[in-house]
């Protein structure tokens, strides 16, 4: 019984890989890069895009917006000026929580994927398993909010590994908490070594500027032939 349920799993993986090659593909032929925007619910990915989307310089950006329901975050980036699509997984998905790479694919044709440089696709707020399923992205970031404690790395370990960011955010919060910054920068090198960070308040802005000018740098190695998508079901070792 065990082997059957295994080989459903990694069946759906595979499944799910196809489509993300074939996300990716059309992500290549527009000249698109793709950011995978990761986090646990509430850890500030919206608040942190208001911020570092004002201004992009000549990088033309969009978002796909990925919720349960509703469409509160869309509403709130849609006031940037950016194009946004908002992609429910509660209409035809069975509510999960996560996007793959068929919910992003059906919402291409809604995405003006011809007219930008930079996609990001904020995912589900979820810890686990946004992690587990490639949508075709360029590369996989993930914010976690000092307010989440320091040992969250340790106990979401694929989520910090499956990311080559992590954005620490709410920084302006750590002298209301017990959290030790050390201790989580240490716990995130454990589970990833050699993780890039970075420390932010989407609240202040501060840090905010090293985010716009990661999200340009991955354009420019984008455009200069530098991709980095490797399409396995889960995280690189
Ligand atoms: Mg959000
Ligand atoms: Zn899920």
């Amino acid at each position: 019984m065990h082997r059957i349920k295994v080989r459903v799993v990694e069946d759906a993986l595979d499944a799910n890989n196809t489509i993300a090659r074939a996300n990716r593909e059309d992500f290549d032929r527009a000249g698109v890069t793709v950011i995978n925007l990761m986090s646990a619910p509430g850890a500030g990915k919206t608040a942190l895009l208001e911020r570092a989307l004002d201004d992009l310089g000549d990088v033309r950006v969009a978002v796909l917006e990925g919720d349960v329901e509703g469409s509160l975050d869309a509403e709130r980036l849609a006031s940037l000026h950016v194009p946004v699509v908002q992609l429910n997984t509660s209409a035809g998905f069975g509510g999960e929580c996560h996007l793959d790479a068929n919910m992003v694919r059906s919402a291409l044709s809604a995405l003006p994927l011809a007219d930008i440089d930079l996609l990001i696709i904020e995912n589900v707020g979820n810890l686990v398993c946004p992690a587990e399923f490639r949508v075709g992205e360029d590369v996989r970031a993930m914010v976690c909010s000092v307010a989440e404690g320091e040992d969250k790395p340790l106990k979401y370990p694929l989520m910090f590994r499956a990311c080559e960011l992590a954005v620490v955010n709410k920084i302006d919060l750590i002298e209301h908490t017990d959290v030790d910054l050390d201790r989580l920068l240490a716990n995130l090198q454990t589970v990833h070594p050699g993780i890039e960070h970075l420390i932010c308040s989407a609240r202040t802005g501060e840090g905010v500027d090293a985010l716009r000018d990661w999200l340009i740098d991955k354009v420019a190695a984008a455009r200069a032939g530098d991709g980095t998508f490797t399409p396995a079901g889960s995280a690189p070792a």
